[in-house]
């Protein structure tokens, strides 16, 4: 990189400290010294530590400029379906940050850590409250963890019944993470398809469900966007044959306080506090994938579990089944304060509200786009819509080039190629936090790039055109990124 500033307008290129310090530059001022000077003994092995000299205004813009090269949702719209990129409000950040709670280290005794426990212990009761469920436990630190200890829970479960059953269902629209987690556990993932509206069907799980199988793992709302409502005759046909149904909760967001899946037959079940329950997330976290289960599972979830016991709260780890400890500590516990702050601020009718918000902020996006845009499935959908390239790839325009282009509107691109359903899918979550004008600016950007596919499409291909770095080798960038800037 070069070192001149302002090559692409306000964003301001910026070298490594260690380029830009220069010897004897300063950071602070030293009041004068009313002592003796006395020589430091730095000992045989004598040298200075290698860090930069640097006033404080270099340091100020390095930092300064390098927050300016990331875009999050404070910054800009962040439509990435499946993800949930809502905004988050800033007061759950205030009470994660409050001394009590952030100065507290993970060692303070029981007796002296009440609150935190007590939170931990009412935020277990909120998601029990959310999911059907009656137990729970916050050690995962993100989904893909509450999935592997949900695996957990559930080898543990035949193990104590003295089974052994070797697969799981999964099926073709769930997230990658799903069929990994059950294979680390050593369960080999079934496949199963949905059918050609995009849902799962009682008699293709009933097709594979035998007393080899362990249960299923679904995701609801799904990933093209859509509610499973077939899981009471799902989970009926999982069931009679002794299985265990696994709910996939990384979509609750258009369901909070509306459904419970545990009314309508999952046992277990996690959530993504960092995605639903209002935690910034991005940029690979921390997160919190707590798993929620019915009573019979509880006897094997982690330990150490928290007890309220004659009006003190307790860490116990007398539950012999259990599957052990799976995080340090109690888990990420900043991300649960945020998730406490959000559901107590909100409250269950606003929680509510915000999926209403949610899904029909979805619909009306998919029926504002549907003509210019491929609808995979044209139906109403939940929280997010899945479109594909089909009609702009006669002219050689791809989703990549479509989710690069909206880079150009000052929007961060959609998820692309997922599910793997749909080829060329472009998956848009616009949430509940966006205003209408915001989602009609999205709305324009989206129907300005199919027009510039039918009439210029050689364009798009040289997108995004005003961002910091253009198009990259996608390849190379993952397999050899320059750390450096
Ligand atoms: C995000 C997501 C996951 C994985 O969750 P992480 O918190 O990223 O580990 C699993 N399933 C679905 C459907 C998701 O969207």
């Amino acid at each position: 990189m070069t070192e001149i500033a302002g090559t692409t307008g306000l964003i301001l290129n910026e070298p490594l400290l260690w380029e830009k310090g220069k010897e004897g530059r300063e950071g602070y001022s030293m009041p004068r010294r009313d002592v003796p000077v006395v020589p430091l003994d730095f000992g045989a092995a004598e040298s200075s530590p290698d860090i930069p000299d640097l006033s404080e205004i270099d340091v100020v813009r390095h930092y300064t400029r390098l927050s300016q090269w990331n875009f999050g949702v404070d910054t800009g719209m962040y439509p990435l379906g499946s993800c949930t990129m809502k905004y988050n409000p800033k007061t759950n950040e205030r009470q994660a940050s409050l001394e009590g709670f952030a100065g507290a280290h993970p060692l303070v005794p029981e007796h002296l850590n009440q609150g935190i426990l007590r939170l931990l212990f009412e935020l277990q009761g909120y998601l029990c409250e959310i999911t059907g469920m009656d137990a729970a436990t916050l050690q995962p630190a993100a989904g893909a963890q509450g999935e592997l200890t949900g695996m957990l829970v559930i080898h543990a479960y035949y193990a104590a019944k003295g089974e052994r059953r070797s697969k799981i269902i999964v099926p073709d629209t769930a997230h990658g993470t799903n069929p990994a987690s059950a294979a680390l556990c050593g369960f080999k993932a079934a496949p199963v398809a949905s059918s050609a509206d995009g849902l799962l069907t009682a008699e293709a799980v009933a097709a594979l469900m035998d007393e080899e199988t362990a249960g299923i793992m679904v995701t609801n709302p799904n990933t093209l966007g859509f509610f499973e409502t077939n899981l009471p005759e799902i989970a009926e046909v999982v069931h009679a044959k002794g299985g265990v149904v696994y709910c996939d909760g990384a979509n609750m967001n258009a369901v909070m306080g509306i459904v419970k899946m545990g009314r309508i037959g999952a046992d277990i079940m996690h959530l993504n506090l960092h995605k639903t329950f209002s935690t910034p997330h991005g940029g690979g976290g921390p997160g919190a994938g707590p798993i929620c289960v019915k009573a019979y599972l509880a006897p094997y979830l982690p330990e150490p579990r928290i007890i309220h016991d004659h009006g003190e709260y307790r860490l116990s780890e007398d539950f012999p089944q259990s599957i052990g400890r799976i995080h340090s500590f109690m888990g990420n516990v900043g991300v649960m304060i945020k998730a406490y702050s959000y559901i107590r601020t909100m409250g269950a009718e606003y929680l509510k509200r915000a999926s209403e918000l949610a899904v029909l902020n979805a619909n009306y996006l998919k029926e504002r786009l549907k003509g210019a845009y491929h609808l995979a499935y044209d139906r109403p959908c939940m929280h997010e819509c899945v479109f594909s390239d089909r009609y702009q790839a006669v002219r050689k325009i791809k989703a990549l080039d479509i989710a690069k282009a909206l880079m150009d509107f000052g929007f961060h691109p959609p998820t692309i190629y997922f599910p793997l359903v749909v080829p060329g899918a472009l998956m848009v979550e616009p949430t509940e936090t966006e205003s209408k004008e915001d989602i009609d600016r999205l709305i324009s950007a989206f129907l300005a790039i199919a027009e510039q596919a039918e009439e210029n499409p050689e364009q798009l291909l040289e997108s995004p055109r005003k961002t910091k770095v253009r198009r990259l080798d996608e390849t190379q960038a993952a397999r050899k990124p320059c750390l450096a800037g």
